[in-house]
């Protein structure tokens, strides 16, 4: 397994991150078999916007003794009143469902305080005039909650939350369908492609990465979509590996927080970790993204190897997060063995780019601006 440490904290999330939200219907035995083969995976991020109360109590039994090293996102908004998902807005109704998932978990305390599926004004609206942002804040502030996290769908209201630095983590839904196909996953299925034009997504990323608020990924695989020539908006099937290495690869990504429906479902997961290099490979996407994106690196190092010896994906990573302000990533540049002053201009990534990117001439444009 591999960990990314949350940066306004010390929690060391693994980048597979388990959903909760179609186990349900495996029953308590699968369920707390799954969630056993997680764990000796070394799985420790837990996502719970389930669609029922199943997962809870198996969950619960689950991680007995464990609890120290496992990391919970919990959602106030979702009400489990009626034994399936409900959303509330209800201040009363929220912290009763709080009180039980956290009874029904065997835990006194939340890693992850959710703003749960805030995706337009009234939403945001809503949470802050009902009192829901004040009561995480003061569990916050008593040690029950320990990090104070957003979820959601679209870019201009994540934005809005970012401004009001109060979040340490943002779940927001990552995958090739909605950065190039409508902007989130209220318009997949639109024929427009990204509201807000391809490069709303990667700046919000970017403006993560740089402001140091981690980000969960939801919706990986845009729910199967993508995994079927019929049901992908690219009209071509994705794996679940690529998926997972493109969402890991966006600026700012600790996690992929993937559904699984049983045992299987996580296995064939896993194999990601064991996986090559080749089938994580995503670059066939350079033939599905809409023109607009063209000429964009997405970091992919299918451009790989270079023959000077250049980590091009990283290169251009580092120069795209400086450009907004990070100065980590400028540090980060600084401390790489082989920089863009490197490039011998032999043009091998310009012609294996399959997203039409001119890395030898943005080699030199990188070397402009951090210098020698
Ligand atoms: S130059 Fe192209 S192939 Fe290389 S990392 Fe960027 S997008 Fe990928
Ligand atoms: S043009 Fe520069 S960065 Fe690209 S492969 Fe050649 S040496 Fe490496």
């Amino acid at each position: 397994m591999e960990y990314r440490k949350l940066p306004h904290g010390e929690e060391q999330l693994s980048v597979l991150g388990l959903g909760t939200s179609s186990i349900g219907a495996a029953g308590d035995k699968e369920i707390e078999a799954t969630m056993g083969l997680a764990l000796e995976a070394g799985i420790n991020f837990f996502d719970m916007a389930s669609a029922d109360t199943a997962p809870f109590s198996a969950y619960g039994r689950a991680i007995a003794g464990m609890r120290e090293k496992l990391y919970f996102q919990i959602h106030f908004g979702a009400d489990y009143t009626s034994g399936k998902y409900g959303w509330t807005t209800n201040l009363d109704t929220i912290k009763r469902s709080i009180d039980w998932q956290l009874t029904a978990l065997k835990t006194d305390y939340i890693d992850f305080g959710f703003l749960h599926c805030i995706d337009e004004e009234s939403d945001l609206k809503l949470a802050v005039e009902s009192g829901v942002l004040d009561y995480i804040q003061s569990l916050k502030d008593q040690g029950t909650v320990r990090h104070i996290a957003l979820g959601s769908h679209t870019p201009r209201l994540a934005n809005k939350v970012l401004d009001m630095k109060v979040i340490d983590l943002l779940m927001f839904s990552i995958n090739p369908g909605y950065d190039y196909r409508g902007g989130s996953s209220v318009d997949l299925g639109s024929e427009n492609y990204a509201v807000g034009g391809v490069d709303e997504h990667p700046t919000l990323y970017r403006r993560c990465e740089a402001e140091r608020v981690g980000i969960s990924v939801m919706k990986p695989f845009s729910g199967g979509q993508l995994l079927n020539d019929r049901t992908s908006p690219f009209g071509k099937a994705l794996t679940e590996y690529q998926c997972m290495q493109y969402a890991l690869d966006k600026p700012g990504v600790l996690a992929v927080i993937a559904g699984v429906r049983n045992r299987a479902d996580l296995q064939k997961l896993l194999g990601y970790f064991s996986a090559a290099p080749e089938e994580k490979d995503y670059s066939i996407l350079g033939t599905f993204a809409p023109q607009d994106a063209a000429g964009k690196c997405v970091y992919c190092n299918h451009c790989q190897p270079c023959p000077a010896g250049l980590d091009v994906g990283i290169i251009n990573k580092y120069y795209d997060l400086a450009r907004t302000g990070d100065q980590l990533a400028r540090g980060h540049y600084a401390k790489l063995e082989k920089k863009a002053g490197d490039c011998v201009k032999c043009g091998h990534c310009d012609w294996r780019c399959p997203f039409h990117v001119p890395q030898s001439h943005r080699m030199e444009e990188i070397q402009d601006y951090f210098g020698s």
